[in-house]
């Protein structure tokens, strides 16, 4: 099976790229954040500190998590409930941050996600796909783009969605889950030796895929 790894930090473009690819060669995509965020928004329901590790896995060990296609579409389904739409919202981030600290977590998610990318050929996008996951990934494409580009790029997307946080507000955000996504003990947000390495700063969307496409071409 042919495996694309996309890393990166939040919002520098890696979803966005990834659908793109996807449908492009007709592969599947599998967002992992969706995965993390899931088991946050559980937690949320259940009103379990995430700070509380105990609690956290005790909660996990009940919870039952499956992703599926619809029309080529990935949802994500907690205990049966459809619940693609309700992980977007904003508070989910800095949680699914928090829980994907614990490696018990982490253990319960890279399983499935090897699961899939054994049976497909896929691109996955995450923080640890490159160095973690799928070390041998046919190809790892590393994201990178300023605090200030993701955190405008963040409130163009809660806008669309008619969300309301303040541009600052989600800058903050952004470079706290940065430091926790980077700074944890167990896979962190690293950019792999053997990553290809594609600022999307000052880039439009059309100019980083054609750069990917150039790169994933080969492979196929
Ligand atoms: O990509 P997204 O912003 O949806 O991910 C939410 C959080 O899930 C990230 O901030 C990160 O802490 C965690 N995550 C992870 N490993 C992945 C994907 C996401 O730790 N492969």
């Amino acid at each position: 099976m042919i495996n694309i790894a996309i890393d990166g930090p939040a919002g520098s473009g890696k979803s966005t790229l990834a659908k793109n690819v996807a449908h492009k060669f007709n592969i599947l995509y599998l967002d992992t954040g969706a995965m993390y965020r899931a088991i946050a928004l559980s937690m949320k329901n259940n009103n379990i500190d995430v700070e509380n590790e105990k609690s956290v896995i005790e909660q996990l060990n009940k919870i039952n998590l499956e992703i599926k296609y619809i029309n080529s579409v990935q949802h994500v389904l907690l205990d049966g409930r459809d619940v693609t739409k309700d992980i977007r919202a904003n508070d989910i981030s800095m949680l699914a941050s928090t829980v994907s600290k614990i490696m018990l977590v982490r253990q319960k998610l890279v399983e499935m996600q090897r699961e899939i990318a054994a049976k497909n050929d896929c691109v996955l996008d995450g923080r640890d796909i490159g160095t973690y996951v799928l070390p041998n990934a046919a190809l790892k494409i590393f994201l990178i783009a300023t605090p200030e580009i993701r955190a405008q790029r963040r409130k163009k997307e809660l806008t669309e969605n008619g969300i309301n946080v303040e541009y600052e507000v989600l800058l903050n955000e952004i470079k706290a889950r940065d430091l926790q996504d980077s700074s944890r003990d167990f896979a962190p947000l690293k950019q792999a030796d053997d990553a290809v390495v594609i600022d999307t700063s000052n880039n439009t969307i059309e100019e980083t895929f054609k750069k990917a496409v150039k790169l994933i071409t080969k492979l196929f």
